[in-house]
């Protein structure tokens, strides 16, 4: 039987325990949403100012040229590519996931328009279904969903494009990258992987994939609506067709030509001016990964879901985990089953541990290895069991609001 003190002794010997000071989390709250909405580095604050009130503020439209405005989508970009395992020069940053997720996949397509299939599993991400649907349409392919162990049978002759979601949002079951991309690439077809519930949280190796994206405001803690990223293997830049063609993948955006040059490598993916201020804030919240190798977010992500599900066996006999039993087929959250999840939660959240659900009923609890504590594993699954022993959950509203 674990106790409170295993906890406590896996901190103090916690070689990133570290990181948690560079984050301005309040006192006393147990935060497990950091794969919907990442917390706040305290720094980032100080970094936005100085953009703001120094660089736009005096420098005006000069700060494009002399403090470092334009290239700023590529240096983030190059900053997030070593965290996903992609070679310099791939990455760019400025789109919503949605918007990377519709142009590489436009892209990948452009590439196969001889196969009529855009493959997927019946997991995946709504936003991420809803893009494949509107680039199917808008090329004559179709989308197929099947369920996620058998996307690698399904790849064949007649795939152009596999687009997955690597950890899965609701249940947190990851694919494994270099088994997909073998079989796509034994096939022909190409793949995208969204990287949105991974990138932050563990150790990826993107270097042989075609294609990916994800999120720049969970595990990256980038700040609500942050700019995603798009990368695409230097093999496929030079023959990239971008669907919404504007003028910051052009060549030489102020030479101001009438017609589209596009530009070489990963900055012809863009389309349109970035957010210097949205930008501004992931650059100064990935600071906090600097010099932090990504496998050991891995390791310690490893242990903290490993005890949370050990900790939910060995004392909260009300819940099914739905998470992946193995280690290698899961990622960095924790999804627990129960029929009144959404009141359940509210009783948690009321009482300082942060979760999120989803529909139909899962609880999830992301744990982020930047800077949850081990022993907030333990203090949260006492929470949980505190709410369930108390009946507290029954006198908890049902959530409001529209966003869960
Ligand atoms: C969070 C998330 C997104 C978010 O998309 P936005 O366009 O940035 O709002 C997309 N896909 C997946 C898999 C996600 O987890």
């Amino acid at each position: 039987m674990l106790d409170r003190s295993y906890f406590e002794g896996l901190d103090s010997a916690d070689p990133l325990a570290h990181l948690r000071e560079a984050f301005a989390l309040p006192e006393g709250l147990i935060y497990m949403d950091g794969n919907s909405l990442g917390p706040l580095p305290s720094h980032v604050p100080a970094a936005v100012e100085r953009t703001v009130k120094e660089e736009w503020g005096r420098h005006l439209i000069r700060s494009w040229n002399e403090r470092g405005w334009w290239g700023l989508a590529e240096r983030v970009g190059e900053r997030i590519a070593r965290l996903i395992g992609a070679p310099t020069g791939s990455v760019v940053v400025g789109d919503t996931t949605t918007v990377a997720l519709y142009k590489a996949v436009s892209a990948s397509r452009h590439l196969r328009p001889d196969r009529p299939v855009i493959l997927t599993d019946t997991g995946n991400f709504p936003t991420d279904l809803y893009v494949l649907g509107s680039v199917a349409e808008k090329t004559g392919a179709r989308v197929e969903a099947v369920p996620p162990e058998e996307v690698i049978d399904r790849i064949g002759p007649d795939v152009a494009v596999v687009s997955l979601t690597h950890v899965d949002y609701r249940t947190g079951r990851r694919h494994s990258i270099p088994e997909v991309d073998a079989a796509a690439r034994d096939a022909g077809a190409l793949v995208v992987w969204d990287l949105s519930h991974s990138v932050g949280a563990m150790d990826l190796d993107l270097s042989e994939s075609d294609f990916a994206v994800g999120c720049g405001y969970k595990y990256l803690n980038g700040g609500p609506g942050a700019p995603a990223f798009l990368y695409v293997h230097p093999r496929h830049q030079s023959e990239f067709h971008n669907p919404i063609s504007g003028w910051w993948g052009h060549v030489e955006p102020f030479a101001m030509e009438p017609v589209y040059r596009p530009a070489s490598g990963a900055a012809r993916t863009q389309t349109g001016t970035q957010s210097i201020v949205a930008l501004a804030v992931l650059d100064a919240a990935l600071d906090v990964f600097e010099g932090v190798d990504p496998r050991a977010l891995r390791i310690k992500s490893e242990r903290l879901v490993a005890d949370f599900i050990r900790l939910v066996d060995e004392r909260l006999p009300w819940f099914e985990v739905v998470t992946p039993r193995q280690a290698s087929h899961r990622g960095s959250h924790v999804s627990l089953a129960h029929p009144q999840a959404g009141r359940v939660m509210a009783a948690l959240i009321e009482r300082g541990v942060v979760g999120d659900v989803r529909p139909p009923d899962l609880l999830r609890f992301g744990l982020a290895p930047a800077y949850q504590r081990h022993v907030e594993v333990w203090d949260a699954v006492e929470a949980v069991r505190g709410v369930m022993e108390n009946d507290a959950w029954r006198h908890a509203p049902a959530r409001s609001g529209p966003v869960t």
